[in-house]
């Protein structure tokens, strides 16, 4: 194979025009040298290379226009904004601005022509777009337009896309060839490109490239460059689980005595699913080697059950089990649990959190240093610098989708003891297709709990528009007298919003106006512990027959008497998070529904989203579409792990190369070891990257 000179990495500062300012600016995009500059890759492209006539236009297409300005006003629609009216000769389009200048407002006066490009979308009057990029042009000269796809750079705060542009063509222009790291053999398809022609293609596509490949993804540029940066994740979780195994864990050998006196008095017998995970935990447990087990189980399936069950094993053997809630609210319910499970078998169970202050804090602490509290329930506050356990040998996460993939990987330095690793045991209830969970979870092995508990009747979820609120009131009202609870979730409904629990406070004194025969709880993250765990309990108690919340109850929560689901503005939710929060009714023996309420006019796509939910209660096949309709960065989450923000790689569009990519791990761990540092090195953030070598 042919290729220039592999040069070294130089700091961005050798290219001219980039100072210490700038040098800083571009750190924020993890850019320090030119080769970072490389890998800088565009998330998306432009197609600026035709003029579309304003007649072609059409609603959500992202095109570049051209036309002369017939009349520019300010008006005050709501707000005060500028809109722009501008022709072709096929048609017209608005320009509509909320934040101008008056030097812009004389710049687009009528007669002007400008070029501009921006998304259409439907207006009030016809297709606008809003906030244009546009240039004056001189009528009298055409301008050319574009003649190859614009790339389109991740942004960061006082760096331009012009500015990016230029850096990474100075950057390919003088870098000379990166070392691929990836033996052709490796490779996945021989038909791939080389990695420094795969770079120089993806940056400055030809002008001949064909447009919709690269547009969708699919170009064998991009693919190359997805596959190796699937590769470097998944071999940094591989290292990364390599490393926790290298240390010996704690060998939990156990009569089962607590096991079966806990098992003695629960009122139901475990499912299967429930007994064949058990199994493998245990299994997993009595080894010398740390467990790394992820259990997987739609909403409801009782994991929170065989988290104690396999406590029962570390505390019988004399060591220490904590259990990590991703919510305070969470926390003291697992915490009720376990007291009610435990206590009477003689075991004490400390509650952790990180709103206990002062001398009772204190105590905490010290119970957990001596080992007093065999079992620790907390939320993320377990695993903070002051927090010592005198012989953790279990870690168990609920909700893992909750917590970024660092605060799972960070209790590991932890809990690490004389040289042992405790063993994890991660819980969620996000189900994810089988090759996502090879790829996100590549660090652990995988029970699955594909069964409810009997007798529970499947929710019926109903869609409806908001402007039907008084029935859906109502209906509430009825529940309640017959006895059961209701929830009525207010999302929040616009993150920037100031005063985000502003909505749930009104929507709780206006429901408490319309129903003055119930009693209404609010409870939301801002409030105080205090007041959130009195509310908790009132609802648990069935004193609060109706609970206002935000989305702090989506996990856990576990109340069997409420029936009743009220959900509004859903079409602003994920599909996950509706189906955790549809999942806090229906445990119990009472029919239970749950009201998806959206606010007209519905987008299709929302149409469509709502309707997954409407169809189904099986939490994988929601998954599954959720997937289809919105890509894997719905499902894993944003703080998942880096997987939902990788630079070129996408799970779903690529998932038919995460074999390939599993088989390509395993050769260069086995013979090709020295390459696999510098690959991570280059793809996975340094954050990212637990299973750093050396
Ligand atoms: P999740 O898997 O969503 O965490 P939970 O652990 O909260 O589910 O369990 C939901 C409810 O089911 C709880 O009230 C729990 O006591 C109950 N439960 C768990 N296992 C069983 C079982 N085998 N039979 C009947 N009810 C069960
Ligand atoms: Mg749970």
């Amino acid at each position: 194979m042919h290729r220039r000179s592999v040069i070294e990495p130089k700091p961005v500062t050798v290219l001219r025009g980039v100072g210490a300012a700038l040098a800083q600016r571009l750190l924020a995009l993890g850019v320090a040298t030119t080769q970072d500059l490389l890998f800088l890759l565009p998330l998306r492209y432009e197609d600026r290379t035709r003029v579309v006539p304003l007649g072609e236009l059409r609603a959500g297409q992202r095109a570049a226009v051209e036309g002369e300005v017939l009349l520019t006003e300010v008006v005050f629609r709501g707000r005060r904004q500028m809109l722009c009216k501008i022709a072709d000769g096929s048609g017209f389009l608005t320009l509509r601005f909320f934040y101008f200048t008056a030097q812009q407002q004389q710049g687009l006066a009528r007669g002007a022509r400008i070029r501009c490009f921006g998304e259409a979308r439907r207006g009030p009057n016809g297709l606008e777009i809003v906030h244009p990029e546009y240039r004056r042009i001189d009528p009298n000269t055409p301008v050319a337009a574009e003649d190859h796809l614009t790339p389109i750079y991740p942004g960061t705060e006082g760096v331009t896309q012009g500015r990016l542009r230029m850096l990474v063509g100075l950057a390919l222009d003088q870098c000379g060839d990166v070392e691929d790291w990836l033996p052709s053999s490796v490779l996945a398809d021989s038909r791939l490109p080389a990695l420094s022609d795969a770079l120089r293609y993806v940056h400055r596509p030809p002008t001949d490239a064909p447009v919709e490949l690269l547009l969708s993804g699919r170009h064998p540029a991009q693919r190359r460059l997805a596959f190796e940066e699937l590769l470097a994740h998944q071999l940094s979780l591989k290292l990364l689980r390599r490393r926790i195994q290298s240390d010996p864990g704690w060998p939990l050998q156990s009569n089962g005595a607590l096991k079966a006196g806990l098992l003695a008095a629960l009122p139901f017998r475990l499912t299967q699913a429930q007994q064949r995970a058990l199994l493998e935990i245990e299994g997993d447990l009595k080894l010398g080697k740390p467990m790394l087990r992820l259990v997987q189980g739609d909403v409801g399936c009782g994991k929170t059950l065989v988290a104690a069950l396999a406590a029962t094993q570390a505390v019988q053997a004399g060591r220490q089990v904590a259990l990590m809630a991703p919510t305070e609210l969470l926390a003291d319910q697992h915490a009720q649990n376990f007291r009610r499970w435990f206590e009477p078998l003689g075991i004490v169970v400390a509650l952790l959190t990180g709103r206990q202050t002062g001398k009772a804090r204190g105590a905490v602490l010290e119970g957990i240093r001596e080992g007093l509290a065999p079992i620790v329930v907390g939320t993320h506050a377990l695993f903070q610098e002051h927090v010592e356990f005198s012989s953790l040998a279990l870690v168990i996460v609920d909700e893992q989708h909750r917590f970024g993939v660092h605060q799972r990987l960070s209790l590991r330095e932890k809990g690490a003891s004389d040289g042992h690793q405790p063993h994890q045991l991660i819980m969620t209830a996000t189900p994810i297709p089988r090759t996502l969970a090879m790829t996100a979870y590549a660090d652990l092995d995988v029970s699955v709990i594909d069964e409810l508990p009997p007798g529970r009747t499947p929710v019926k979820t109903v869609v409806l528009a908001e402007a039907r609120r008084d029935e859906v009131v109502q209906r509430i009202r009825t529940a309640c007298l017959e006895g059961r609870q209701s929830y009525w979730v207010c999302p929040l409904i616009d993150e920037s919003e100031e005063m985000p629990y502003q909505a749930a406070e009104e929507t709780a004194a206006s429901l408490a106006a319309a129903l003055p025969e119930l009693s209404v709880g609010l409870v939301h993250g801002r409030m105080p512990a205090s007041a959130k765990e009195g509310t908790m309990r009132r609802f648990n108690e069935g004193k609060i027959q109706l609970l206002v919340a935000t989305t702090v109850i989506e996990v856990g929560v576990d109340v069997p008497n409420a029936t009743l689901m009220v959900i509004e503005n859903a079409e602003r939710m994920g599909l996950a998070q509706l189906h955790q929060l549809r999942g806090r009714v229906g445990r119990g023996q009472h029919v239970s529904s749950c009201l998806l309420l959206y606010r007209s006019p519905l987008s299709s796509l929302a149409r469509e989203r709502l309707a997954v939910m409407r169809d189904t209660n099986d939490g994988f096949e929601v998954a599954r579409r959720d997937l289809d309709l919105r890509g894997p960065g719905e499902l894993l989450g944003t703080r998942q792990t880096g997987l939902a923000q990788m630079r070129v790689a996408d799970l779903l569009r690529d998932a038919d190369l995460l074999p390939r990519v599993q088989i390509a791990a395993e050769t260069l761990l086995r013979d090709w070891p020295a390459h696999v540092a510098p690959l991570i090195g280059r793809w996975v953030g340094h954050a990212e990257q637990y299973g750093r070598v050396g």
